[in-house]
């Protein structure tokens, strides 16, 4: 606390947490190495003990995020986009640790990779606003 300062002039946003500079930083926090959110992932599977508990920290965080928006919208679903979502550890991780911060006995809502790309969110959010003229 109060955490990172996020580019919005704010500190310990979420944002600063659940993004790849995020997940970036709260490595280097821990190893002094600067890496990619990719060859931290990289590293992770290939069973780098201080990438594999970057990567599980993320998950843990993002499950804990995603644990208020079921606690408050109880969703059919929850999509992911951006260039975390191409994590493929996530989509088992995060469903596995989100029921321990859930205000329920029981979680039905599945977490679902973008089936049009990591900017997915960006096409749809687009979709929203009709062609002008
Ligand atoms: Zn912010």
């Amino acid at each position: 606390m109060p955490g990172p300062e996020c580019y919005c002039g704010k500190k310990g946003c979420i944002e600063t947490w659940l993004s790849g500079p995020g997940f970036a930083a709260d490595y280097m926090l821990d190893t002094r190495e600067a890496l990619s959110p990719e060859a931290i992932v990289a590293a992770a599977e290939g069973g780098n003990r201080p990438a594999r508990l970057a990567l599980r920290r993320y998950a843990d965080r993002l499950a804990r995020a995603l644990a208020h928006v079921i606690n408050i919208l109880d969703p059919h679903a929850i999509v992911l986009g951006g260039g975390m979502s191409n994590i493929a550890a996530l989509y088992d991780e995060v469903p596995s640790r989100w029921g321990a911060y859930v205000f329920s006995d029981s979680v039905s809502t599945p977490l679902l990779r973008h089936a049009h790309g990591d900017a997915s969110g960006v096409r749809g959010a687009a979709w929203l606003w009709p062609e002008a003229g």
